[in-house]
C-alpha cells in the first residue's frame, strides 16, 4: 500500500504550490513567512520532502516540485477546493468560513472518497472563493484581472478572490459584508493614488478597499 504524506507535507505541498502560481521564489524564507513557522522547523520539513523526492532545491535554494510532487500538490488542492465547494453547497457553511474546515476535512479523504465527492458534487469547475478547479484552469481566464488595475468609473464582476486572502476570515467576512463576493459587480467610483485604495460602490453602498487587497481580487470587466 502505497504511504501517505503527513498533513504537515500535505500543508506544504500547498503552500509550496500557490507561492509558485503568484509567481513569487518559493524558499524556504517564503515558506515560514506564509505558514508562521519558525526557519528550523520549515528546513527539518522540506528536508523530509526533498529525501522523499517531492522537491527539488537548487544552490540558490530555490525550491522547484518534482513531477510527482507537483502532482501530489494539484491533488491536495483539488481536494481542498472540492471539500470547500461541498461544505459551502452542501452543507450550508458560509463560504467565507469554509476554508478553514476544508483544510481539516482534505486530510482525511482516501481516494475514493474523492472521486465519488466529485462525481456527487457534478464535478464544480470553481471552489466557493472563485479558484478554478483542477483541470478547468486554462478555459475563459483571459478576460481575468487584478481589481486594483480597474480604471476609474468602470464596471467590474468579482471572479475570485485569492487562495491566500482565505485564512484570514475577518477579512473574507468584511468583503462578505460590502459584497465582494464572486459574482457581485462593482462601479469603480475612484482610484486614489495618494492612499493606494479604490472606492467601489454596489446595492450595498460605497467601500474603500487598499490595492494590496484588491490587488489579490480577480474580476472581469462588465457593461
Ligand atoms: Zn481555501
Ligand atoms: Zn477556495
Amino acid at each position: 500500500m502505497e504511504e501517505r504524506n503527513s498533513v504537515v507535507v500535505e500543508e506544504y505541498l500547498q503552500v509550496i504550490y500557490q507561492l509558485q502560481s503568484e509567481g513569487n521564489p518559493v524558499k524556504a524564507v517564503n515558506i515560514a513567512a506564509r505558514i508562521q513557522a519558525t526557519p528550523s522547523t520549515v528546513h527539518a520539513t522540506l528536508s523530509r520532502m526533498q529525501r522523499d523526492q517531492l522537491i527539488d532545491i537548487d544552490k540558490k535554494k530555490h525550491i522547484r516540485f518534482t513531477e510527482d510532487g507537483e502532482e501530489q500538490a494539484k491533488d491536495m488542492i483539488f481536494r481542498h477546493n472540492l471539500a470547500e465547494y461541498f461544505l459551502c453547497n452542501t452543507l450550508g457553511i458560509p463560504w467565507y468560513e469554509v476554508h478553514r474546515h476544508a483544510h481539516k476535512l482534505e486530510h482525511s479523504m482516501t481516494p475514493l472518497v474523492v472521486e465519488k465527492l466529485a462525481e456527487f458534487l457534478g464535478y464544480p469547475e470553481y471552489c466557493p472563493h472563485g479558484v478554478p478547479m483542477h483541470g478547468y484552469e486554462a478555459e475563459l481566464h483571459d478576460t481575468w484581472f487584478a481589481l486594483d488595475q480597474a480604471n476609474e468609473g468602470s464596471c467590474v464582476r468579482i471572479v475570485m478572490i485569492d487562495e491566500s486572502l482565505e485564512d484570514s476570515e475577518d477579512l473574507l467576512k468584511h468583503l462578505h459584508k460590502k459584497s465582494i463576493i464572486p459574482g457581485q459587480e462593482h462601479k469603480v467610483m475612484e482610484r486614489l493614488d495618494a492612499t493606494r485604495s479604490l472606492i467601489l460602490d454596489s446595492e450595498k453602498g460605497q467601500t474603500m478597499l487598499p490595492f494590496d487587497i484588491a490587488q489579490k481580487i480577480k474580476v472581469t470587466e462588465c457593461c
